[in-house]
């Protein structure tokens, strides 16, 4: 069972004033919505992750260690740009 004390340390969970709750699959706004490869099926990224000509996708699902997070779609805007900066010349 997951427990903050043993996650932060209990400095940290002392320090805690509020805390909410996100529930994705009753939100109506969300429904709970969230695209994931079958099992075996994940080095298929790497195929979303080549670029092709001058186009290259950016996006959760091109990231083989970060896929399905935030930070998996930031690192692979970065890639995408430097690629384009790379393609293009840059800005004019
Ligand atoms: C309920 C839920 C909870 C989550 N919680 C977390 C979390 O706690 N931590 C975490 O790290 N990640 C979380 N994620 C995952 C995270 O939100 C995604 O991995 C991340 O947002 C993916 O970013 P992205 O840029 O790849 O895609 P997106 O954020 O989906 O961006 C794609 C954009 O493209 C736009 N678009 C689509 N089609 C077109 C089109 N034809 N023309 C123009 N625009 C178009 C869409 O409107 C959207 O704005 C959660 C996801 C969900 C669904």
């Amino acid at each position: 069972m997951f427990s903050r004390a043993a996650s932060f340390g209990a400095t940290a969970v002392a320090k805690v004033e509020k805390v909410a709750v996100s529930r994705w699959s009753t939100d109506p706004l969300i429904r709970g919505a969230m695209a994931v490869g079958t099992p075996g099926a994940g080095a298929g990224r790497r195929a979303f992750a080549e670029p092709v000509g001058r186009l290259t996708l950016a996006g959760e699902y091109t990231s083989l260690d970060g896929w399905g997070t935030l930070a998996g779609a930031f690192a692979s805007g970065e890639i995408a740009a430097e690629r384009a900066i790379r393609v293009t010349g840059g800005p004019a």
